[in-house]
């Protein structure tokens, strides 16, 4: 076990982060990953961090101050914080967030308070999150279980066991326990790049999926969509893994091209609540309908909090035979379920065009790109999924079919 960590924690810090020597980190992680948090910073600075800097919260805090806390409070957000954030931002660390999250973890607290809270922080962390999305720095985000997210996962198992096998499925999840994870992770920063590379050969105007499910959607790619896998190049020149785990080749769409319905195939934990059958029904890009069996009034609330809101801002390719999905785990947490299926986002794209360098924000917007205070995948793979990309010249190439990624785009 103590192997197994100490690989994981330098995947983190070497790969995820790929923190250079003289480059400050950013730790984000609550108290019961403090543990880990040490291990991280240790291999930071192993790999000549200059400094580590750890911002600790606790989940049962969070949760007592959206249950119990003034109700005005939730518009407000203090001074220092996008201070504190922006400085690091400028600065180029590199910052790594350590999830451990609680799926449930916000059940029965007011909409109205988180949606709140959420505009109030979105707001003031604009400056920040824009930074991060266009990769102006490393970042990485990764998860350790904790025993509230392990009894969500394993239900029928006593606590400590349901920690151990999430424990053991988030090793397999990340490739730590084969080897040196290092080498594993560069070697499928290729093949990933290999494929990213075979889909943007094509050139995409529009993606139809459709599946028993009930989706039946098309969605329109911008002009110079660029689609990109798991290695990122930051603005301090490093390349680094925003997500760990990660399977998907991901493109911003055009926001105004989407039209059809499309259903999700696994509940969605959004901000501490579960919503579940999700159905979102488009015309001229935009939600005009969305319903689930549960939790539909936090997704309603998401969707209002701006225009951008109510367009899409992702679109992810993932087969459904990938590693993670292998394991038939319902994670209940977006990073690995998001890898274990297609997805999409509504809110915030990031903006990933070939010719971005000479490109200014305006000109992306005007090419569609979504921009939005909210960024929020959901699942939509299933075992008969299938996509058909069509070309410029009217051409129709099988990108899926059933469920995994068609000839051409390889296994
Ligand atoms: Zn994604
Ligand atoms: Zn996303």
């Amino acid at each position: 076990m103590q192997q197994r960590l100490t690989d994981y924690a330098r995947l983190i810090v070497e790969v995820g982060a790929n923190v250079q020597a003289g480059q400050t980190v950013l730790v984000a992680a609550s108290v019961d990953s403090a543990c880990f948090a040490r291990l991280i910073a240790e291999k930071a600075y192993d790999a000549g961090a200059r400094e580590v800097v750890t911002r600790f919260y606790d989940e049962q805090l969070k949760r007592m101050h959206f249950l119990r806390a003034d109700a005005a409070v939730f518009d407000e957000v203090a001074r220092w914080v996008p201070e504190f954030y922006n400085e690091y931002a400028e600065k180029g660390a590199a910052l790594i967030s350590i999830t451990a999250a609680d799926p449930e973890l916000l059940l029965g607290v007011d909409p109205d308070r988180i949606q709140r809270s959420n505009i109030s922080t979105g707001t003031a962390l604009k400056g920040f999150y824009d930074k991060q999305m266009s990769n102006a720095f490393p970042w990485t985000i990764a998860a350790i279980p904790s025993e509230a997210w392990a009894k969500k996962v394993f239900p029928d198992l006593p606590p400590a066991e349901a920690v151990e096998r999430l424990w053991d499925a988030i090793f397999t999840a990340v490739h730590v326990g084969a080897g040196d994870p290092v080498v594993v992770w560069r070697e499928k920063i290729k093949t990933m790049d290999t494929r990213a590379a075979a889909l943007n050969a094509h050139r995409f105007q529009k993606l139809r999926y459709k599946n028993s499910l009930g989706t039946d959607l098309t969605l329109t790619l911008p002009e110079e969509h660029l689609w990109t896998a798991c290695g990122e190049e930051a603005g301090t020149g490093q390349v680094f893994v925003a997500n760990m785990p990660t399977e998907e080749i991901f493109v911003l769409p055009d926001k105004r091209g989407t039209e059809g319905v499309v259903c999700a195939s696994m509940p969605l934990s959004l901000n501490g609540n579960l919503v579940e059958d999700i159905k979102l029904t488009f015309e001229g890009g935009k939600i005009v309908k969305a319903e689930a069996s549960k939790g539909l009034e936090h997704l309603e609330k998401e969707l209002d909090i701006d225009e951008g809101a109510r367009y899409l801002g992702e679109i992810a390719l993932v087969p459904y035979r990938s590693p993670i999905s292998e394991m038939g785990i319902l994670f209940y947490n977006t990073l690995f379920d998001e890898n274990a299926s297609c997805h999409l986002a509504f809110g915030k794209a990031y903006p990933k065009f070939r010719d971005m360098a000479e490109r200014t924000e305006e000109e992306l917007l005007v090419r569609g790109m979504n921009d939005s205070l909210v960024h929020v995948d959901f699942m939509i793979g299933t075992a008969d999924l299938e996509i058909t990309g069509m070309t410029e010249d009217g051409r129709e190439v099988a990108v899926f079919r059933d469920g995994n990624f068609a000839e051409g785009f390889g296994v």
